[in-house]
């Protein structure tokens, strides 16, 4: 099993086998092969939606963009959701582009950091919108985006 954790997340428990020679998953390593990533996070989602549970990636190391869309070689999540979506202390190489998201749950983008832009546009979130200390190093592009959680539920 991986041994993911962090001074944030001491007692995260990371279920994805380790990477041969790694004590981390293909998720939480720092170097990775860019298609072989994709591919096994794209199985990883198809996995979850059909669970319906919270997308969990805290501490993911992404070494490109993420996206609701499904463009090829690129990292992809579902434009609807019922749960979380959960990025805390992930890194994303990119942009996450979640034009037109459709989440019930919250999406969390705690201490994540963002190499590129995060599009918002558009977007639907029916829960928390979390990004205390968050590191966006490109835009935060929310144009049109409806929060529709209880008061204060955009946190900073
Ligand atoms: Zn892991």
């Amino acid at each position: 099993m991986c041994e993911w954790h962090s001074e944030l997340f001491p007692d995260y428990v990371c279920s994805a086998p380790r990477e041969r020679g790694s004590r981390l998953c293909i998720f939480h390593k720092e170097e990775k092969d860019e298609t072989a990533f994709i591919k096994t996070f794209s199985d990883w989602i198809a996995w979850k939606a059909a669970s319906g549970e919270p997308l969990d990636m805290t501490g993911f190391v992404f070494p490109g963009s993420i996206a609701t869309s499904e463009t090829a070689g690129q990292a992809h999540i579902p434009i609807e959701y019922e749960a979380d979506v959960i990025l805390s202390s992930a890194r994303i190489g990119g942009s996450a582009a979640f034009d037109g998201l459709q989440l019930k749950g919250s999406l969390f983008l705690d201490h994540c950091v963002v190499h590129g832009t995060v599009f918002l546009a558009e977007s639907l979130i029916g829960g928390d919108l979390v990004l205390r200390s968050a590191i966006v190093e490109g835009n935060l592009h929310a144009g049109g985006a409806r929060m529709t959680g209880p008061p204060w539920s955009v946190h900073f």
